[in-house]
C-alpha cells in the first residue's frame, strides 16, 4: 500500500502557529520523519512526504493534488487554542471519501497515548459535499484525513508530541497497520551464507582463496584461473 504523509505548514518562526515549546511546522516536519519510518517497519508500504526538506511549503491545492494515487493521505498537525490549559486529539476526516472507522481508531488510540481527552472524528464542510480544508478538498486519496496531535497552545501536550515522537509513531503505525491488515517486516537473522560452508572449507585445505562476494558473478577469465589453480592444487598435509 501507499500512504502520503503531509506534514502541515512550512519551516520556521513563520510557521510557529502559537507554539510554546516549537513552531509547528517544524515540529509537524520532525514527526512525519518518524512516522514514516515507524510505517517502513511493516511490509508492502511505501511511505511517501509531501515535504521532503524542512523548506519544502507547497500551497494547499498542490498538497491535495498529492493524494493522487495513494491509499491513505495523512496531514499532521498540531492544534491551537486561546485557552492555553486545552489538550486533546481529534481527527478530520474527508467529506469526500470519508473512511470513519480508521480515523476513530486514529484518535483513539492518538487520545489514550497523550492520556488526554478525545475529542473525536469530524467533518467540516465547505460547499455542499466538498471538504472545507484545502488539504482533502478533491484530494484522490482513497482515504484522507488530518489529525490534531495534542495542541501546541498547551505545554503537556507540547512536550509529549516533541520529545516521545518515537513512541507516538510506534502507536500510529501500528494503529494503521492493523486496520490495512499490515505485517511487521521479519527482522533479518545473521544467518551465515550458504557457500561459507565451502569457503572455509578450501581455505583449510590451503587453498588460496580471498573472494568472499558469494553472490557475484563468476567472468570466463575467473573460471580459467580457477580451473588452473585446481588442476595444480595438491593438498596440503
Ligand atoms: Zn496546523
Amino acid at each position: 500500500m501507499r500512504i502520503r504523509l503531509n506534514a502541515g505548514h512550512g519551516a520556521g518562526k513563520e510557521h510557529n502557529r502559537g507554539g510554546v515549546l516549537f513552531n509547528e511546522g517544524d515540529n509537524n516536519f520532525h514527526y512525519s520523519l518518524v512516522l514514516k519510518a515507524e510505517l517502513e517497519t511493516y511490509e508492502n508500504v511505501k511511505v511517501d512526504l509531501v515535504r521532503n526538506k524542512i523548506t519544502d511549503n507547497p500551497s494547499l491545492a498542490q498538497r491535495a493534488k498529492m493524494g493522487q494515487g495513494y491509499d491513505l493521505y495523512l496531514a499532521i498537525h498540531s492544534n491551537a487554542a486561546s485557552d492555553s490549559s486545552v489538550r486533546g486529539t481529534e481527527v478530520w476526516d474527508s467529506v469526500e471519501r470519508p473512511n470513519k472507522q480508521l480515523a476513530q481508531l486514529l484518535c483513539d488510540t492518538t487520545a489514550i497515548f497523550f492520556n488526554h481527552r478525545n475529542r473525536g472524528v469530524k467533518y467540516k464542510e465547505g460547499k455542499t459535499g466538498y471538504n472545507w480544508y484545502g488539504e482533502l478538498r478533491f484530494n484522490q486519496a482513497k482515504s484522507s484525513m488530518i489529525i490534531e496531535n495534542g495542541f501546541h497552545t498547551n505545554r503537556e501536550d507540547s512536550l509529549i508530541f516533541r520529545d516521545k515522537q518515537k513512541e507516538l509513531a510506534v502507536v500510529q503505525a501500528r494503529t494503521i497497520a492493523s486496520f490495512y491488515n499490515l505485517k511487521k517486516k521479519a527482522i533479518k537473522e545473521d544467518k551465515p551464507h550458504w557457500a561459507q560452508k565451502h569457503y572455509d572449507s578450501l581455505k583449510a585445505k590451503g587453498m588460496e582463496i580471498q573472494e568472499t562476494r558469494f553472490d557475484d558473478k563468476i567472468t570466463r577469465g575467473e573460471v580459467f584461473a580457477l580451473l588452473d589453480r585446481i588442476t595444480n592444487y595438491k593438498e596440503v598435509k
